[in-house]
Formats: structure tokens, C-alpha cells, sequence
């Protein structure tokens, strides 16, 4: 027995993965794996996720596409150029996010492709690949409308694109662009067709001229709300982890959840009526009744905002979250009479026997998204894989 474990379902990752692959046709699937794989852990869920079609892996911070190069996931493990220790692995890698200089020169090491907007980071990025021996693949972005990263001009991507094209030490390896809205189908006015109607002529122009390169926009979302938002691959991370990415249940789009978040009764106590639990007194006994306490806490990433409003998974049944949740404990009402003992398993996300609580029910308690509930899972809590990748 385990304080607390956070399971993760390696064989319903890649199942997730071949279902995504299923769905996108001729398209590659790019599974993104940022912010340790939405909490699941980077690592495995980068060898599931391959297992189970996907041909590139995407991050958003250069440390983490070394961290997948050095354990040979993907890319390059060769930080010196110096022709490494490992072989390369096969599938592509690309950090998506803004990068500092000190950055490049890691995403570089790493044998990962770049994101480039600007043409001074254009230079930057030709003058690191010159310093360091290495040819730079770019990913040329349009911001088609998310108002982040990305420019804004169509004609200025088309330009990018020749510039890079152009430059020995660069090769361009796509172009691509982010939704705002896939994910609200009901309330976005329209503006994910907007978006698609403004990336799609600059995609073109790209291409034309460019025959090679890989033209992507889609995430989760955009996958199953259009497949005229597959172009040559789509990046996907929600959905690999068995998340709906519209929040509601994600067996409507055939994923299974990866992730459960286990732990146990460490202790069953008697609560006279009145007894007060857990800092500030916010739940008292309103009549006798036995109260289970759960070695799990917001250190460990189970937010305090749940306080008196969720349910735990003891025996099979679910008993309701009571009082504050502390650092490192909760407290379950167990009810008047309870057959429950120290030892038993307590289950915050994931099934078991017949009940389960999803992310997405958490997430909406909480008025966040699922991705917010599993990347908030603290490394307290050991990562252990079941299941095949
Ligand atoms: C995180 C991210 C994705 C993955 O989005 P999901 O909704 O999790 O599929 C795709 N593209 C970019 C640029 C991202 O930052």
C-alpha cells in the first residue's frame, strides 16, 4: 500500500492514441506531452503515445524537449552535436513556445524543430544553428486569431517561410496556426471556421511554394469538431490522456481516462453530533457518524477550493468530501454506520467497482477545465504505469 499513487493506464493512452489516428484519417498525430504529459508523466506517456501512431511529439519549453531527447523519446539525445551517444529516434520533436536565447541553443541540442514568428528571432535562430553546427527545422507560425504567439500578416508567414527556405543552415519544416474557440462549438460565433477561413490560403501559399512542408492547426477539440482542420497532422494532448476536451464525457469520442488518483483510510474515527473536522471548523457532525481520514492534501495538488464539495470512492460507494482540505490530509463522512477500515482504498479520479469520478467532474466543481485538474498533481505523489505502452 502507497500513501497515494496517481495510476496511469499506459494501454488506454496508446489506445487513445490508435483512436485519434482512426479519426484523422492520412493525417500524423503529434501528441503533445507539455507540462510532464498534463501531469501524467512525460516520459511514459511520450513511448504510449508512439506505441500507439503518433509520429512527432510536441512541448512548449526547450528543457522539456531535453528531457525527452536525452531519455531518446524523441529528437536527437546529442547536446554537443558531437554525434552522441544514442541514434536518433525517429519521430519528430517541436517545442511550440516562445524561447529565450539560452533556450535555443537546448531546443537545438535537442534536435528539436522551433517555432518562429519574427524575423529577428529568424536571425537569431540562423546565427545559433551556424554557432552550433546544426541545421534548424522551423515551423513557421500564423496567429489566424488565438492573439498569442504567431503574427498576425498571412503575407508576412509567406515571406517567413521563403526566408527561411533560403537559408542553408535552416530548413522549413511547417506552418501552422492555433484555435481560440474548438473547444466551445455552442458559443464561439463562428470564429473557428474565421480562423480556419484565414489560415487556410496562407497554409496554401506555403505549401505551393513549399511541397514539403507540414501544415498543422488542429488540437483535441478541432479533431472531431472538423476534419477540415486536419491538414497533414494534427497536435493533440487532452485526448491522449482520456480527457473530453469538451468537458463532458470523453467515451462519446471512444477515450478512455489514463489517469486515476488513489490513496487509502489511514484512520476511521466515532464523530459525536456537533464534532467539528479540519481547520476552521467547516463541517460539523450534524448527528453520530464515523469519519474517514485521507493522507492526501493540497500538497499534493488536490485543490483546497474542493473543500466541502466533492466525493471520495471508498468500498465502491461515494461518501462525501467534509470540511477543509488540509496540506496533507481530507476527511470523508463514512455515514452512521460503516463497515469501512483503516486500509481501505480512496479513490479522488478513477473507477472503482461501478463508480467513477472524472476529471471533468472535478474540473467542474472547481469552474476550471479537466487539463487544470491532472497537470495540478504535484510530484508528492508518485507516477506508477499499468497496462502495455
Ligand atoms: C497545448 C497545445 C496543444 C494541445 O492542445 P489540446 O487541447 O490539449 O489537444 C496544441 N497546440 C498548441 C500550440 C498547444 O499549446
Amino acid at each position: 500500500m502507497e500513501r497515494a499513487v496517481a495510476r496511469i493506464d499506459l494501454g488506454a493512452l496508446r489506445a487513445n492514441c490508435e483512436r485519434l489516428r482512426a479519426e484523422l484519417g492520412d493525417a500524423r498525430l503529434c501528441a503533445v506531452v507539455k507540462a510532464n504529459g498534463y501531469g501524467h508523466g512525460a516520459l511514459d506517456a511520450a513511448r504510449a503515445a508512439v506505441a500507439g501512431g503518433a509520429s512527432a511529439l510536441a512541448v512548449a519549453t526547450a528543457a522539456e524537449a531535453a528531457e525527452l531527447a536525452a531519455a531518446g523519446a524523441a529528437g536527437r539525445a546529442d547536446p554537443d552535436g558531437a554525434g552522441g551517444a544514442r541514434p536518433e529516434s525517429g519521430v519528430d520533436l517541436l517545442t511550440l513556445g516562445a524561447l529565450t536565447e539560452a533556450e535555443v541553443d537546448v531546443a537545438l541540442g535537442a534536435d528539436s524543430a522551433l517555432s518562429v514568428w519574427t524575423p529577428g528571432f529568424l536571425d537569431l535562430l540562423g546565427a545559433r544553428a551556424r554557432a552550433l553546427g546544426r541545421r534548424a527545422r522551423v515551423h513557421v507560425k500564423h496567429d489566424s486569431g488565438m492573439g498569442r504567439l504567431g503574427a498576425f500578416d498571412g503575407e508576412a508567414v509567406v515571406r517567413l517561410a521563403r526566408a527561411v527556405a533560403a537559408d542553408p543552415d535552416l530548413e522549413l519544416a511547417g506552418v501552422w496556426t492555433h484555435f481560440a474557440t474548438a473547444d466551445e462549438p455552442d458559443d464561439d460565433e463562428g470564429y473557428f471556421f474565421e480562423q480556419l477561413a484565414r489560415f487556410e490560403p496562407v497554409a496554401e501559399a506555403v505549401h505551393a511554394e513549399h511541397p514539403g512542408v507540414t501544415v498543422h492547426a488542429a488540437n483535441s477539440a478541432a479533431v472531431f469538431r472538423s476534419a477540415r482542420s486536419h491538414f497533414d497532422m494534427a497536435r493533440c494532448g487532452v485526448a491522449i490522456y482520456g480527457l473530453d476536451p469538451f468537458q463532458l464525457d470523453p467515451t462519446a469520442h471512444g477515450l478512455t481516462p489514463v489517469l486515476s488518483l488513489r490513496s487509502h483510510v489511514a484512520a476511521v474515527k466515532r464523530f459525536p453530533a456537533g464534532q467539528s473536522v479540519g481547520y476552521g471548523r467547516r463541517w460539523r457532525a450534524p448527528a453520530d457518524t464515523w469519519v474517514g481520514v485521507v493522507p492526501l492534501g493540497y500538497g499534493d495538488g488536490v485543490r483546497r477550493a474542493l473543500t466541502n464539495d466533492c466525493d471520495v470512492l471508498v468500498a465502491g460507494r461515494r461518501y462525501p468530501l467534509v470540511g477543509t482540505i488540509s496540506m496533507d490530509n481530507l476527511t470523508v463522512d463514512l455515514g452512521p454506520e460503516t463497515t469501512v477500515e483503516p486500509g481501505a482504498e480512496a479513490v479522488l479520479i478513477g473507477r472503482q467497482g461501478e463508480e467513477e469520478i472524472r476529471a471533468e467532474e472535478l474540473a467542474a466543481r472547481l469552474d476550471t477545465i479537466n487539463y487544470e485538474v491532472t497537470t495540478a498533481i504535484l510530484p508528492r505523489v508518485p507516477r506508477r504505469t499499468t497496462g502495455d505502452a
